[in-house]
Order: C-alpha cells, then sequence, then structure tokens
C-alpha cells in the first residue's frame, strides 16, 4: 500500500479546515468481506464519501468540500493548493475525431480548428481556472484516452494556517446522523439515497463484527433501522446480479426467509447481469452461502470466505 497526500478540505457550509487520506495505490490482501457487502481491507483503507463538519455539525458530500491545501508524505510541512491552474492536454491515446468535437464545443471554435490544435500538443483547455473548473476539465477530457495536465498558474505567498499541523480528518457517520441526513434531503438523487441507505446499514451491522457481540435481531432494533432497508429494498436495481444478492440479503436479516429464495433462485441469477465472469462466480458463491444461512433460519450477519473459492 501506498499513501497518496493527505487533503486539508473545508466545511462549504463555515470553512473549517478538515484532512482526509488518498491512496496512490492499495490492494485486497487480508481482507475481511461481509455478508451485507462490507469489506474491510487494512491494505485498501476507506475515507468517508459523506461526512459531517466537525466544526458546525452540518452533514457534506466529501466532493462538495473545496480543497485548500494539501500535505504529501515526502513532505515536512502542509503547503496551500494553488489558487489557480493552467490546463492542457498533453498526449492523446485514442482516436482525434471524438476528442476534436469535445474541443470544439470547449473552446467555441469550429471542428477544423479543434482538430489542428490537436494535432500540435499540447493543447490549452483553460488558464487560470480554479481548481474544481481544472478537475472538471480533467474528468471530462480524460474520459476520452487523452492524458490532461494541471500546472499551478498562480501561488499564494501566504503562510499556511498553524492549525493545518493539527487538523482530524473527516469522521464516518454512525446510523442516526445517516438517518438524520436522509430526513434533511441530503440525498440529491437515487444513486446517493442507495448510497446513504447502504452505509446507514452497515454503521448498524458494525457492532456485530468483533466475533464477540451476539446478533440482535432486526425486529428488536430501532423501527427506523428496519424502514431503512424497506426503502433500500425499493431503491435497488434488480436487474444485476449484485443488487439482487443485497436484496436477498437485506430479507434473511429481517427474517423473510422464504423471500431470499425467491431473489436467488436459479433462474433468476442467470437472468441477472453481471460486470463480468469474475463477478458472478463470487456473487453465486455468496449466493450459496446466504441460501444456506436461510435455510437454517439464521437471519445473523456473517463473515465470508472469499479466498477459497
Ligand atoms: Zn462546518
Amino acid at each position: 500500500m501506498l499513501p497518496g497526500p493527505t487533503l486539508i478540505i473545508t466545511c462549504p457550509r463555515c470553512n473549517a479546515p478538515h484532512r482526509t487520506g488518498t491512496l496512490q495505490s492499495g490492494n485486497t490482501i487480508g481482507a475481511v468481506y461481509w455478508s451485507d457487502g462490507k469489506m474491510v481491507a487494512p491494505m485498501l483503507p476507506e475515507e468517508p464519501s459523506f461526512t459531517k463538519c466537525t466544526a458546525c455539525g452540518s452533514f457534506c458530500w466529501v466532493s462538495d468540500m473545496p480543497q485548500v491545501g494539501q500535505w504529501a508524505p515526502w513532505d515536512d510541512a502542509p503547503c496551500r493548493d494553488p489558487l489557480s491552474f493552467d490546463v492542457a492536454i498533453t498526449e492523446i491515446w485514442e482516436g482525434h475525431d471524438p476528442i476534436a468535437e469535445r474541443l470544439a464545443v470547449q473552446l467555441g471554435c469550429n471542428l477544423q480548428e479543434a482538430k489542428a490544435k490537436l494535432h500540435s500538443l499540447p493543447t490549452v483547455l483553460g488558464q487560470d481556472v480554479a481548481r474544481a473548473a481544472a478537475n472538471a476539465l480533467e474528468k471530462a477530457f480524460g474520459e476520452l484516452e487523452v492524458n490532461v495536465e494541471l500546472t499551478p498558474c498562480r501561488v499564494s505567498t501566504e503562510p499556511v494556517p498553524p492549525e493545518w499541523f493539527k487538523l482530524a480528518d473527516i469522521p464516518f457517520l454512525s446510523e442516526s446522523d445517516y438517518m438524520t441526513a436522509l430526513e434533511a434531503g441530503l440525498a440529491r438523487n437515487v444513486e446517493d439515497e442507495v448510497f446513504l441507505r447502504i452505509a446507514a446499514w452497515h454503521a448498524s451491522n458494525d457492532g456485530f463484527r468483533d466475533g464477540n457481540t451476539p446478533w440482535t435481531p432486526y425486529a428488536e432494533r430501532n423501527g427506523s433501522s428496519v424502514e431503512n432497508l424497506e426503502r433500500l429494498l425499493d431503491l435497488l436495481d434488480k436487474t444485476k446480479g449484485a443488487s439482487r444478492l443485497m436484496s436477498a440479503e437485506i430479507c434473511r436479516q429481517l427474517c423473510r426467509f422464504d423471500e431470499v429464495k425467491r431473489w436467488l433462485d436459479a433462474s433468476v441469477l442467470e437472468s441477472s447481469t453481471y460486470y463480468d465472469e469474475s463477478e458472478k462466480s463470487s456473487i453465486l458463491h455468496v449466493a450459496h452461502v446466504i441460501l444456506e444461512l436461510a435455510d437454517r433460519g439464521d437471519s445473523a450477519l456473517s463473515q465470508l470466505n472469499l479466498e477459497h473459492e
């Protein structure tokens, strides 16, 4: 595992700075997998995607927290983010035509002019643009198999605020925090809502991952924990094998064992869509485990052994 820079990001509401780690590379050696889909991998540590400001308590998506600085592992001290960037295409790996079309829109020129610009790299996409705009350009053109380079344009000469040396990491949230955020309308679309409801479910189960704590069935938990799972069941895209497996596991944890069998029926799994053959074989393996547990009337969270397929 190779850590990347620690990013200094701020609360969109009160500007309080926080820190979050990044990874340059990682792997799943020593990973532990659970029947509710959670994976804990020591060599692939997860960072929150949704969090709560430690200063003002407001909830926010980490992608909405502006980056103001970073602290690379090889640096003695954090540094301020550049105030702006020049953005350019420096390499093209695939066909020019789709890139020229996007470039013409970006620069407001015609297709011929855009094509001509691509013949003499680097091609400038933007000058003196803020971090968010530079990253948006990098993402839009990066999808077209080109290398987009961000070069700092204006840099601040102000010293780094002393508090940056001792910032707190952005926190993972509790089940009740996720539920409060959902009630407050922090999910911007169905995808967000599914993400937050899965996060709430995993948080609700986190107390039972230590191998010692006896399982508390959902019927004995807070009503909102059950409502969360029922709503998640409604939202999952049921054409995918992965979603059918998750639906089955939700039903199992809710002690609706007959429904588990319906979700994991051999013909249902065969007609599902999969990302690739490797995903399909993992899902079929876990489906077998979940069916066995359901047959025994067991609703408890289970640690999976995926290494010995
Ligand atoms: Zn705040």
